[in-house]
């Protein structure tokens, strides 16, 4: 018996290949306040938050919590030699890493540090105090990097072909979230918002003062984006007993969803006393109260390493 090529002629074969023409997302951490770690949350994972947003040679980051330390360890094994790096306030949870961010630490790259404005001390301070003696064995004075630290102005950030805007959300503190557009394609990422601060009812008869007051900046920076990041941490019971902790529920962020007319929503800052069985749960409970809500949009939850397209 004779071997036959049963492979079809190269050329009639389709063979999509990935385009990335308008940059890629990638969450490094997805866990609110503090990072978890065992068999409950393999899944979703444990690193606090940090995406990474990369189109062209600049690496563009938001926000430093733990999951900014394998980031890092990516960004060495492909350096570019600028990193721009956002935050969006200076909670725990969001600069923990930095320390433990390795292209800190080499010399020849540049890393530009983002912050809002009326934060309670500057942003430099704030960093060289997390690297205080008390606290971590090297010192700024050790880290090689040049660094930059900006503070946000009202116009937009322009890095390559991405853009970027922001604007205030409500938690405690001077805390942003960032709008990111590349080529006409947008993302938005809040992941500390504290959407219809008390409210307790149901999310079609949502008030609309605090709607039309309070958070209309923060909406049309969000009106239309392609995709949300935004959190929404407690389920409905428990926000009930944390009512200006700084974060939402899954109904009043789910108005928020619908009235923003957002392309698709993916929810992160995983509560940390929350399992995977029961993000499941609550991912499932989100989806009906869109569905009531007559709310057409996809929602996921992000997870450590969840990558995509824009
Ligand atoms: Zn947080
Ligand atoms: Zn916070």
């Amino acid at each position: 018996m004779t071997a036959t090529t049963a492979t079809p002629a190269e050329t009639a074969v389709f063979r999509p290949e990935q385009r990335a023409d308008h940059g890629y997302f990638r969450l490094w951490g997805t866990r609110g306040s503090i990072p978890v770690s065992g068999p409950n949350y393999a899944r979703h994972g444990g690193n606090t938050s940090c995406m990474e947003i990369g189109c062209g040679d600049d690496r563009i980051i938001f926000d430093a919590g733990s999951g900014i330390r394998e980031l890092g360890l990516s960004v060495m094994a492909d350096p570019p030699h600028r990193v721009h790096l956002f935050i969006t306030h200076t909670h725990w949870d969001h600069i923990q890493g930095f320390p433990f961010f390795v292209p800190s630490f080499v010399p020849g790259f540049e890393i530009d540090v983002y912050a809002p404005p009326n934060i309670d001390t500057d942003i430099e301070s704030i960093f060289r105090g997390q690297l205080d003696r008390a606290y971590f064995p090297v010192q700024m004075e050790d880290m090689q990097a040049k660094f930059e630290f900006k503070v946000l102005g009202e116009e937009t950030v322009q890095i390559g072909d991405v853009k970027i805007d922001w604007e205030y959300t409500l938690h405690p503190g001077a805390t942003v979230g960032y709008r990111v557009d590349i080529k006409g394609k947008t993302l938005a990422y809040i992941p500390d918002n504290e959407f219809l601060k008390g409210y307790l009812g149901p999310p079609d008869e949502a008030p609309k003062q605090a709607i039309d007051n309070v958070h209309a900046p923060l909406i049309e920076l969000l009106n239309g984006v392609d995709v949300l990041i935004h959190e929404a941490q407690y389920t409905a019971e428990e926000y009930a007993d944390k009512i200006g902790w700084g974060h939402s529920s899954v109904p009043n962020a789910s108005v928020l969803a619908k009235i923003a007319e957002v392309g698709r929503w993916i929810a992160i800052h995983h509560d940390p006393t929350h399992s995977d069985e029961f993000l499941q749960d609550k991912l499932n409970l989100t989806r009906q109260v869109l569905r009531d809500l007559e709310c057409p949009i996809e929602v996921v939850h992000g997870y450590d390493g969840m990558m995509d397209y824009l």
